[in-house]
């Protein structure tokens, strides 16, 4: 089953009972200020659980895009060292807006799994919230009875606040989830340990793949929790954990959701991919990056120096960074890849192909840019690196690389620990402070009661700075 007939199926599994399709909503959120990325279907939602909209229709499904990068939901580190997490993914999803509650939600996911989709139930484990007393919340008995009629005991697993207690970020609708978790190892692997024991235990072959929540409570500000002024059902199922499933693969990267970019960037960097760790994280890296930088633009959100625009143009420098490093990729080469991501998802996202123009060419300005900091900032590192003293680097030696290089400082603290090194990051901190306070001194002399004579400026030596620049002053007089 190719992974678009999955997507097809999914929503039409819901459009039978009675569930509405819409579209994805842009995964840039501008009037939220609580978030800055979707990071999951529910979102868009936001105001129909709280009670401040009427919703469009009680029972809706959809394919979200999410991106998980910043605030609460942040899986950027683990992104092409795993196998299953990745920034920019697809949340399958269904809903009730005070409509259906648990019954009907536990049945028709286990319905879709087994029957629909005909996936082993053998395979399948199932959680609940246990109850935690942080907010006096008592377990969920009422799931566990609701699955207990379905699988076996043994395949019903209570789970903590952490993980069966789902909510959106910091305040906002929340709810005690079920989860379905699948074991796809060999006959042999499940002999030797049994699946139930590595459930939430970030093993890449027994993965969570759908999440059942159960929205009753609203977090507000000050971390209590209100009753919303109804019950409703908000799923979220791993898109290309499902198709890795379905397709018979042990990696989300195996499956056609990934498979036509990454022999893009074999052909393109001249690699290939499965044959070498490094090599292959580099090649993850760089085909989920291309999705979530390309889909972030497409849908608004240009690469820049603060805030969203900020966190795109660190996923982009990361994947650079991969390319430079690992595959050798001295040029541009990621804007390419975007062809291939538009002719493979345009028909279920259509703004990747109406905006590929753009998408391509801020793509390939922002390689050309970093390229050219990369070159310089490396060279200057392995520098310091070769100088440093227990292999330990200064704050104000990364400082000086980040202040006159432009070189990241998350990239220097990577770099660094990649090769074991360890890094001064509160030196780089208060070295921070300190510019921070020259230029806010810098700033009230211009706006004081000096001005520039420029005939009469003369520019003087007058000693070195802290990196050994030569520091030249132009002394201007006052009137
Ligand atoms: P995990 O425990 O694997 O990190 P999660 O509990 O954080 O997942 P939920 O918030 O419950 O995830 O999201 C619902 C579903 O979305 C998950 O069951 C999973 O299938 C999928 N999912 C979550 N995070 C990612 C990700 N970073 N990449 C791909 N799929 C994801
Ligand atoms: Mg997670
Ligand atoms: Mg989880
Ligand atoms: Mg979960």
């Amino acid at each position: 089953m190719t992974s678009q007939e999955i997507r097809k199926r999914f929503l039409a599994f819901f459009e039978e009972r009675q569930h509405t399709i819409v579209p994805s909503a842009p995964m840039v959120i501008k009037d939220d200020p609580t978030l800055m990325f979707t990071n999951a279907g529910m979102n868009q939602f936001k105001e129909y659980f709280l009670g401040n909209r009427k919703p469009v229709a009680l029972r809706v499904t959809d394919s979200q895009k999410c991106l998980r990068v910043s605030g609460k939901h942040n899986d950027l580190e683990e992104v092409g060292k795993d196998t299953y997490h990745h920034t920019m993914f697809e949340m399958l999803g269904n809903w009730s807006f005070g409509d259906y509650f648990k019954k009907e939600a536990i049945a028709w996911a286990w319905e879709l799994l087994t029957e629909e989709f005909k996936i082993d139930k053998d395979r399948l484990y199932v959680t609940y919230f246990e109850g935690s007393s942080d907010d006096g919340l008592r377990e969920d008995a009422e799931a566990y009875k609701l699955w207990a009629g379905i699988v076996p005991e043994e395949r019903i697993i209570p789970g903590s606040k952490k993980d069966n207690f789902w909510e959106m970020g910091d305040q906002g609708p929340c709810g005690p989830c079920s989860e379905i978790h699948i074991d796809i190892r060999t006959e042999e692997e499940r002999d030797r340990i049994p699946g139930r024991e590595l459930v939430n235990k970030d093993h890449p072959q027994v993965v969570e793949i759908w999440n059942l929540v159960f929205m009753e409570f609203n977090r507000k500000a000050d971390g209590s929790l209100e009753k919303l002024p109804a019950k409703h059902v908000d799923t979220g199922m791993g898109f290309e954990r499902l198709c890795m499933v379905l397709q018979g693969v042990r990696s989300n990267y195996d499956t056609d959701v990934f498979t036509p970019l990454i022999r893009e960037i074999e052909a393109i960097t001249n690699s290939r991919y499965g044959k070498e760790e490094k090599t292959d994280i580099a090649v993850r890296v760089i085909a989920d990056h291309v999705r979530a930088v390309a889909f972030a633009i497409a849908d608004g959100q240009l690469p820049s120096n603060t805030g969203a625009g900020y966190v795109i143009r660190r996923i982009l420098r990361r994947a650079i960074r991969y390319g430079f490093t690992f595959l050798n990729q001295k040029e541009p080469f990621i804007y390419k890849l975007v062809d291939t991501l538009s002719n493979q998802m345009h028909q279920a996202f259509p703004e990747i192909k109406s905006q590929k123009n753009l998408v391509v060419n801020v793509i390939k300005e922002e390689e050309q840019s970093f390229l050219k900091t990369l070159d310089q900032g490396l060279v200057l590192l392995e520098t310091i690196i070769s100088a440093a003293k227990d292999n330990h680097v200064s704050g104000a030696k990364a400082f000086e690389l980040y202040d006159t290089y432009g070189f990241p400082i998350d990239l220097t603290a990577l770099i660094l620990s990649e090769k074991g090194y360890g890094l001064d990051q509160e030196g780089f901190e208060k070295e921070l402070q300190k510019q921070k306070e020259r230029s806010r001194a810098a700033t009230s002399v211009t706006t004081g009661d000096w001005v520039v004579l420029a005939e009469d400026a003369e520019e003087e030596f007058v000693g070195y700075d802290m990196l050994d620049t030569r520091v030249k002053i132009t002394r201007y007089r006052a009137v």
